[in-house]
């Protein structure tokens, strides 16, 4: 009996055992199997997320500045009372490319803000040159004023990388708050431009009028690593004669566009100063509107086929280039050094101490 009993206990014992070892296997596979599940889960949520199809929430941005500026939206026709830096910031994220170096959009912050603060009559008086005097300080047209792009303009622009970048022009702004540049204690006008084709120029030069002390031709190395340093375009002489004959009052054919266009003066670095078109005298600012080019710095070429125009920079050449300023935060300077490199003699202070 006991040994029965034993026995059944022992087998009892034994079937238990099976039950259990069973029961822990399943449960072992059914953590695999969970495991497994959730791995492949949270994979596709991170793919999904990386493809863009799912987008994280978009980063909060606090403009908290004391400054306000009248900004008038000229694709909503709407005007608004904004802080200053909530501008700055839509500004700098429209005029560089977010991916150049934090000192670099540090730089462009304070350049803009200059720039702002200079147009705002509630910051800087009856001496502000209001974009429309009485209605508002500054317009988002940048054939007026400074590029400016909404949130969704920004969102389209750098699509899955917004986050990233809308934080990292953030930081630029909010770490330059309330700076700007001036000179003999007044606000510079701060100009600037993307690309000056290795130096810029002096605002006379472009300008005419008085040289400007702090608006100096300086050199500006490594812009050639960044995009717009250079461009090409070509016109047959046809096209060339009708764009000369438009904005030049002349009367050239395709048969003697070849004889009657040429670049008669440049400076150092090859920005032209003046160009013949037919019997007259025109600077190089006038052929670069007239045939969109990308900047005054190039060279004519004619082959039997065609004017090929070589460009070299990207803007009017005056103040600050951008890509320079990157070149120069890639090599370890900070905004300051930037600033003070484009704008001769100038001082960086707070809006505070000008008011
Ligand atoms: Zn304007």
């Amino acid at each position: 009996m006991r040994k029965y009993i034993g026995n059944r206990r022992k087998r009892t014992k034994k079937t238990k055992k099976v039950t259990y070892t069973a029961a822990i296997r399943d449960g072992a596979c059914f953590l695999l199997t969970f495991t497994v599940l959730l791995i492949t889960v949270l994979s596709v949520r991170t793919c999904t997320r990386e493809n863009g199809a799912t987008p994280q929430p978009d980063i909060t941005l606090t403009f908290n500045s004391v400054y306000k500026i009248t900004v008038h939206n000229h694709e909503t026709n709407t005007t608004h009372v904004v802080p200053l830096d909530e501008y700055i910031f839509h500004v700098v994220a429209a005029e560089m490319p977010a991916s150049y170096d934090t000192e670099a959009l540090k730089a462009q912050a304070v350049a803009a803000r200059t720039y702002a603060f200079s147009k705002s009559a509630s910051l800087f008086g009856d001496n502000a040159k209001q974009c429309s005097p009485g209605h508002f300080d500054i317009c988002t047209d940048s054939s007026c004023c400074q590029s400016w792009k909404s949130i969704s303009q920004l969102k389209e622009r750098w699509g899955k990388d917004y986050n990233l970048y809308a934080k990292k022009v953030y930081d630029a702004v909010l770490s330059t708050d309330g700076l700007i540049i001036t000179y003999d204690n007044k606000p510079i006008n701060a100009m600037y431009h993307a690309s000056s084709g290795g130096r810029t120029m002096n605002a006379e030069d472009v300008y005419g009028g008085s040289p400007v002390p702090y608006l100096r031709s300086v050199e500006s190395p490594g812009e050639e690593s960044y995009s717009g340093y250079s461009d090409t375009v070509k016109f047959t002489h046809s096209e060339a004669a009708k764009l000369i004959n438009e904005n030049f009052g002349q009367r050239l054919t395709k048969n003697t566009v070849r004889d009657s266009f040429g670049v008669l003066s440049t400076d150092d670095n090859g920005y032209v100063y003046k160009v013949r078109v037919g019997d007259k005298r025109v600077t190089g600012r006038d052929i670069r509107h007239a045939f969109s080019l990308k900047s005054s710095n190039f060279t004519i070429k004619m082959t039997a086929k065609y004017v090929i125009i070589d460009v070299r920079g990207y803007g009017h050449g005056v103040g600050m280039s951008q890509s320079g300023a990157a070149a120069m935060a890639a090599n370890g300077s900070r905004y300051d050094d930037i600033l003070t490199h484009y704008y001769t003699g100038i001082q960086i202070k707070s809006i505070g101490s000008l008011l």
